[in-house]
This record gives C-alpha cells, structure tokens and sequence, in this order.
C-alpha cells in the first residue's frame, strides 16, 4: 500500500457530519461536499448518500 497523503475535510453542507476526501469530495464553488445531494443543496430530498446522516441543507 502506497502512503498517500489525502486532505480530509467536512462536508460544506452545513448539517452534513460526513468527512470526505479532497480528492473524492465533489466540489462547487471551491466548497467541498461529500455527495451530489449536498452539493445541490438538498433541493430533491433531504439526507445524503452516508446512512444515519441527517442534514438537509
Ligand atoms: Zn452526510
Ligand atoms: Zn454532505
Ligand atoms: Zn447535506
């Protein structure tokens, strides 16, 4: 396993726990999000991707 040095930050989303990885995190407007729905502002449905998780936007 190579040692890889990834950023891990919270998910932008204001109620979102999620932790993410830059490389993996999906961006907007240089704000990282865990998933689509977050990054969308929950304009669907609330919840993202990651089970127990709760935010909503
Ligand atoms: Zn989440
Ligand atoms: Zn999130
Ligand atoms: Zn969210």
């Amino acid at each position: 396993m190579a040692s890889v040095d990834v950023e891990m930050v919270k998910c932008a989303c204001t109620d979102c726990v999620c932790i993410v990885s830059l490389e993996k995190a999906v961006m907007r407007e240089e704000r990282a999000f865990c998933c689509d729905e977050c990054a969308d502002g929950h304009k669907d449905h609330p919840g993202c991707e990651h089970a127990g998780c709760t935010c909503h936007g």
